[in-house]
């Protein structure tokens, strides 16, 4: 059976576009894997950015991403899901990795490059964040990696390293491969400004756990097609970002309704907007229940991040006894 492996931000609550874009996702595989599919709130990786980790913050934005998680679905009793600072064989693994992979290689990955133009003095953790990637995903031998298209270069290396470490020291990994979700549709901003991201700030973002009230004032101020200047204009819902959320949030009865409805002008924007609310609180409200009954009871999600801390370390202990082995460290 494939192992899957995928690692979560714990960058802040997680918006619209991560939940049709990963979440989901990482609940339908979840279902069909079970203890195969490990989710990793990478809380190392966040400190490569020590601007964005602010440490009175990161144990909290952990917890967070858990809840989120657990709320839009996933069950932490059918599959694995940790932090990744609870299983330091991360670390430890990454150090021979690291020892494995030339800086060129590391300094030619594009993501690298746009964040390194960022500092005056680059920390070398974000040098070896790829590096760190590699073994959270060899770690568990995982052949299986759920990832946005912007990962590809990663996962390339990883590849890399999984044949050099083969190659130095006999067969051990497999080389993965990515698993890019073909059912996920590109979630635009609520600014109207692109594809909807963190980095962008909470205007262009809606948020899964983002109280309602707030949601319905950002929709309502949301762009709509620009040629529909007035009610009785006929519109085009194909350049519409509304349009594009009833294809998530609507059903279809509702989605044929808007589509007509927009090109005749037999619907007005605010109604539009009006419908798709409705979608969106049948959607999150309950996701919205279940995170406030889990942060009401924090025992329960740390017990959960405890337990699989230890399905985690479980899995990846024999894997590395064996890389130290072959390594060749002394076992006492
Ligand atoms: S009716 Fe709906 S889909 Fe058409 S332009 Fe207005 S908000 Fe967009």
């Amino acid at each position: 059976m494939p192992r899957v492996f995928s690692g979560i931000q714990p960058t802040g609550a997680p918006h619209i576009g991560n939940y049709f874009g990963a979440m989901q996702n990482y609940v339908t595989l979840g279902e069909q894997f079970g203890k195969n599919s490990l989710y990793c709130v990478v809380d190392l990786h966040a400190i490569t950015n020590p601007a964005a980790s602010d440490p009175r913050e990161l144990a909290g934005r952990t917890f967070d991403m858990a809840v989120a998680n657990f709320a839009a679905g996933l069950d932490p009793a059918k599959v694995v899901f940790f932090a990744q600072s609870h299983v330091p064989e991360h670390q430890e693994l990454s150090w021979v990795f690291t020892c494995l992979t030339p800086v060129g290689e590391l300094e030619r990955m594009t993501q690298y490059k746009d964040k390194a133009a960022q500092y005056e003095s680059v920390p070398s953790g974000l040098l070896m964040y790829p590096v760190l990637m590699a073994a959270d995903i060899l770690l568990y031998k995982a052949d299986t990696v759920p990832v946005g298209d912007d990962q590809t270069q990663h996962i390339e290396l990883t590849r890399e390293i999984a044949r050099k470490f083969n190659h130095h020291y006999g067969e051990t990994f497999p080389e993965p491969k990515a698993v890019y979700n073909q059912g996920a549709v590109r979630v635009p901003g609520v600014d109207g400004h692109g594809k909807m991201s963190k980095s962008k700030g909470e205007a262009s973002t809606i948020g899964i756990l983002e109280p309602l009230d707030s949601i319905w004032q950002k929709l309502r101020a949301a762009p709509t097609d620009p040629q529909r200047v007035r009610r009785t204009d006929p519109g085009n819902p194909e350049v519409c970002l509304i349009f594009d959320y009833h294809k998530l949030f609507s059903d279809l009865d509702t989605i044929q309704l808007v589509d007509v409805g927009c090109r005749t002008a037999g619907i007005g924007c605010v109604d539009c907007k009006k419908k798709l609310m409705e979608g969106v609180t049948a959607h999150l409200e309950p996701l919205q229940e279940r995170a406030e009954g889990l942060r009401a009871d924090p025992d329960y999600v740390r017990d959960a991040l405890r337990q699989g801390a230890q399905e985690a370390r479980a899995i990846a202990a024999p894997i590395m006894d064996e890389v130290r082995h072959k390594v060749g460290f002394l076992k006492l």
